[in-house]
């Protein structure tokens, strides 16, 4: 017999040319075949036989699928969401955003969150403030089921969860106006080189944008002054070396810049008001 412990040390071996972090990755995809949290397994379950299907998820991790996609689900500011293939997987760099907002919104804001992919912004925002609600939009119908799903079970009739496309005429015409707006928009450079776990993987139109990775700033940055009530922020994420051009484009619409950076000190965030 395999015990559990034996099978996620075999893993993690063989998961470490494909994976930066193969011990973890082992561990929660044996935790997902178990049906358990990864606290309970590393506590109770080491010595058990290490269940039929553990083979299967290692493989797809050796193929560089992301263990999110394999169980489903993410952590994000301390909060479990659902994740699919229609979703970018949410970063721990993007908490940056959180933590400006909470510093910046009042309790009972009313916010937006443009591309919300699994809704990890706002329900992450809402989470923390029991008297917020807000609006979720995606442009990608299958991205706005995965965050209805969240935004249910986080934040009940608070969050509500539309299908919307910046780049298309009016589809903004009837959402109202905000105390605060997120954006993670696409900013990758079309021709980036990134890991396969990425590229092979996660959905094109949540990363890339264009030559420069600007082309989602361009289009937004000038429509977001409509959407805000006075003293309203807009918070957006920023790829590396973009700071600069993002910054001049907002202050081109007429916004005072403010610029964040995430815990390993990289420009992530910029605070237009
Ligand atoms: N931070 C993501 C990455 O580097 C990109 C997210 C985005 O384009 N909004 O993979």
């Amino acid at each position: 017999m395999t015990t559990v412990g034996e099978a996620i040390r075999a893993a993690a071996e063989a998961l470490a040319r494909a994976s930066d972090t193969a011990r973890l990755d082992a561990e929660l995809l044996m935790a997902h075949a178990l049906g358990v949290s990864r606290s309970d397994m590393l506590l109770k379950a080491m010595r058990d036989p290490a269940p039929e299907g553990f083979a299967a998820l290692v493989a797809r991790r050796a193929g560089h699928e992301p263990v999110a996609y394999i169980t489903g689900e993410a952590e994000f500011y301390g909060l479990t969401l659902r994740v699919t293939p229609a979703t970018l997987i949410p970063r721990g760099d993007s908490e940056t955003l959180v933590e400006a907002a909470l510093q910046t919104c009042p309790d009972a804001a009313r916010v937006l969150d443009l591309g919300t992919g699994s809704g990890a912004l706002l329900l992450a925002v809402l989470a923390a403030l029991p008297g917020a609600s807000g609006i979720g939009i995606d442009a990608s119908r299958a991205a706005v089921d995965a965050a209805r799903v969240n935004a249910a079970a986080l934040a009940g009739a608070r969050a509500e969860i539309r299908e919307g496309d910046w780049h298309a005429p009016g589809w903004a015409d009837d959402l109202g106006t905000f105390d605060l707006i997120l954006c993670n928009p696409p900013y990758v450079e079309d021709d980036a080189d990134l890991d396969a776990q990425v590229r092979d993987f996660e959905p094109a139109s949540a990363l890339f944008a264009g030559p420069e990775g600007l082309d989602d700033y361009r289009v937004l940055i000038p429509q977001l002054r409509a959407l805000m009530n006075a003293g309203a922020a807009a918070i957006v994420e920023i790829g590396a070396g973009q700071a600069e051009a993002v910054g001049t484009l907002a202050a081109e619409a007429g916004f005072t810049v403010q610029l964040r950076r995430d815990l390993a000190g990289r420009p992530r965030a910029l605070i237009l008001g």
